[in-house]
């Protein structure tokens, strides 16, 4: 079995080679880890560089994650590294944030930076994994107006009508361990034909039914749950959502081929 998380913020676990190690022993091939602010950015970074041809790096800032004073730092930072990253993320809105519910000026905060590196990541052809909570229909249109040709709406949790046009532009959306319990998530993921999700585990969410911080191999959870929720072998589900991501992020099949087969 091939796998490959497509969104894993590494950089915030511990104990490196264990996670890596028990993400080969599950059929993990390859990592996306996407990092969120200048420090976590640079932590990515690292984990690629100790796992080269495994953990992909992906740069960003996260909605929720800047400050005033960091953003051209960051961005700066970003471009600099620009010909290693394999992806822009984790960009995005989140208008469920506290400081940003309260405030109009943090969501339009948002909205630029979003843009800012939407139009970054299409000017150097780099797909987006973006986080839309409570936002979708923003980070939606904004991405058609700004963004590159591959978009993912990770973890996505918004209505039906939109995740119709998300479809209709050929963007994907991503799976997470909630595909178990999230009643939004697992409509969405119902809806979208299997040729449009990948999959991943947002390591280090907490996982709600079991009580700890997840890490790449439960990857597995979103496995079997996608798997249950499209009636199809987990086999099958690995398949396609494994092609999905080689194409979607351009990862050169020789790196993805060593997985161990069970
Ligand atoms: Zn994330």
């Amino acid at each position: 079995m091939r796998l490959i998380d497509t969104h894993a913020h590494l950089s915030d676990l511990e104990d490196r080679e264990d996670v890596v190690s028990r993400a080969k022993e599950t059929g993990i091939g390859a990592i996306v880890a996407v990092g969120a602010n200048l420090e976590t950015n640079k932590a990515t970074i690292t984990w690629s560089e100790a796992f080269p041809e495994y953990v992909y790096p992906a740069l960003g800032i996260h909605p929720t994650e800047w400050t005033q004073d960091n953003v051209p730092i960051t961005l700066q930072y970003i471009e600099e590294q620009i010909d290693r990253i394999t992806a822009v993320a984790e960009i995005g809105l989140d208008y469920w944030y506290r400081d940003a519910r309260k405030n109009k000026d943090v969501r339009e905060r948002q909205r630029q930076i979003y843009v800012d590196q939407l139009q970054f990541a299409k000017e150097h052809d780099k797909p987006v994994s973006v986080h839309g909570r409570g936002s979708w229909r923003d980070a939606l249109d904004l991405a058609v107006q700004h963004g590159p040709e591959n978009v993912v709406f990770h973890w996505y949790s918004g209505s039906l009508e939109i995740l119709a046009e998300i479809l209709d532009r050929g963007y994907l959306i991503s799976a997470t361990p909630a595909a178990e319990y999230s009643r939004n998530h697992r409509a969405a993921l119902a809806e979208a034909p299997l040729e449009c999700i990948m999959m991943e585990t947002d390591s280090p969410v907490y996982l709600r039914n079991r009580r700890r911080p997840s890490e790449p191999s439960d990857l597995v959870i979103t496995l079997r749950a996608l798997a249950k929720l499209k009636e199809a072998s987990e086999h099958e589900v690995a398949r396609v959502t494994t092609e999905n991501a080689k194409n979607f992020f351009r990862l050169s099949a020789d790196s993805i081929e060593y997985i161990k087969r069970r």
